[in-house]
């Protein structure tokens, strides 16, 4: 039944909706991850994968909506809410470019009382130290938030934050996009035309960045696709996105801890499903964070052409119990032990300079012999 369907992504055709969702429905792995296989390896002939070195840095964890699969934020009245020093994540943009990272991602929760002149001046304290580092920052729900905090329209938060040294705009905050299910997992959060117009301002304005989906908690399969096939209309109308990411929701610590998290095999399948239907996004990232080495490196097998981010410091994924250490060598070994060289690439996929990149792994493996610092917690 599915046969047809796979031929027809494999030779280049576009699957419709209904044939996403019976990929979805289909329990045979082997047949969709060997069709994803096929069609990655005919976008990416090359002998390599792709990898990132970047470090999340949360500069808040004080947040006025409630994502009831967050397991990262405090409301504004707890006493457990932060926001980093200047001084202390200047000092975490020092050290991840220390040890080779040229990109931070950097994220927080909705903080109820601060203007956009506190972000310009944020960004503008990194940039004047670190003009090299590129700021990966600020998803879809905070930018749509900065709108009504300040009430200014997208076009101007994000021209303002452009100029103060923003770079890329990471796709955070999807979820699923529809907004039944928004609904029912978050409150006070952007809803799906919002999040989609965020980034179709930021593309307008020449800018670029990543798109996300968490799934495996109470989406159906059809709002899967649906999810899909907004990310793959947006994309025809403007090109923005760089690349697609999926994980799965991890239940642990958070008020949906009921749920039972989805497993490798879903995982596998749906990124297998993405790579076929989002026939207009160049590249996919496995999401070893979420699935660990070995169900991460698969992923280069499903569909996926980049390992991600060997991320320096990642909090809310932590959070929510999911801890998995991987080190910038066994990021490198899993993509050699496919049979491809890794090569360290920029958040615009460019590959960074070879040399660049030796003192990159150098600095890495000292860092680790010293203590660990490249591994996640
Ligand atoms: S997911 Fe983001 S918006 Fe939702 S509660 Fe957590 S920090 Fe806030």
């Amino acid at each position: 039944m599915i046969a047809k369907i796979l031929d027809k992504a494999v030779a280049g055709d576009r699957i419709s909706a209904d044939e996403g969702l019976a990929l979805l429905e289909s329990h045979d792995l082997p047949e969709i991850g060997r069709a994803a296989d096929f069609v990655a390896r005919r976008m990416h002939p090359e002998n390599y994968r792709t990898y990132n070195i970047d470090r999340n840095i949360n500069y808040t964890n004080i947040c006025t909506a409630v994502c009831d699969f967050c397991a990262f934020y405090r409301t504004p009245k707890s006493g457990e809410g932060y926001v980093l020093p200047r001084a202390e994540l200047l000092s975490k943009v020092e050290e991840t470019v220390a040890l080779g990272g040229d990109q931070i991602l950097m994220q927080g929760g909705l903080h109820p009382e601060f203007k956009l002149e506190w972000y310009e001046e944020l960004l503008s304290d990194i940039k004047q130290r670190f003009p090299q580092v590129n700021i990966h920052g600020f998803s879809p729900p905070e930018l749509h938030h900065f709108t009504k905090v300040n009430r200014l329209s997208i076009g101007t938060v994000l021209e303002r934050l452009k100029n103060a040294g923003l770079g890329s705009i990471p796709g955070g905050g999807a979820e699923i996009l529809v907004d039944r299910v928004r609904k029912a997992i978050t409150r006070g959060k952007v809803l799906a035309d919002d999040w989609l117009k965020v980034m179709r301002v930021w593309h307008e304005l020449g800018g670029r960045s990543s798109a996300t989906m968490m799934f495996g908690h109470v989406e159906t399969l059809a709002e899967r696709i649906e999810h899909l096939e907004r990310l793959r209309q947006l994309q025809d109308e403007t090109r923005g996105f760089t690349a697609f990411i999926c994980w799965t929701f991890q239940p642990e610590n958070t008020q949906m801890a009921q749920v039972p998290p989805a497993g490798s095999f879903e995982y596998l399948k749906t990124q297998a499903v993405a790579r076929l239907y989002l026939d207009n996004f160049v590249n996919i990232q496995s999401s070893w964070v979420t699935q660990g080495l070995k169900i991460g490196q698969l992923g280069l097998l499903f569909g996926a052409n980049d390992m991600g981010s060997l991320m320096i410091e990642e909090n809310v994924v932590a959070e929510a119990g999911t801890v998995h250490f991987l080190t910038l060598h066994e990021i490198r070994e899993a993509i050699e032990e496919l049979g491809f060289v890794p090569r360290q690439r920029n958040v615009h996929y460019q590959l960074m300079d070879p040399s660049w990149e030796r003192r990159s792994l150098i600095a890495n493996e000292r860092a680790v012999r010293n203590g660990g610092l490249l591994q996640i917690a």
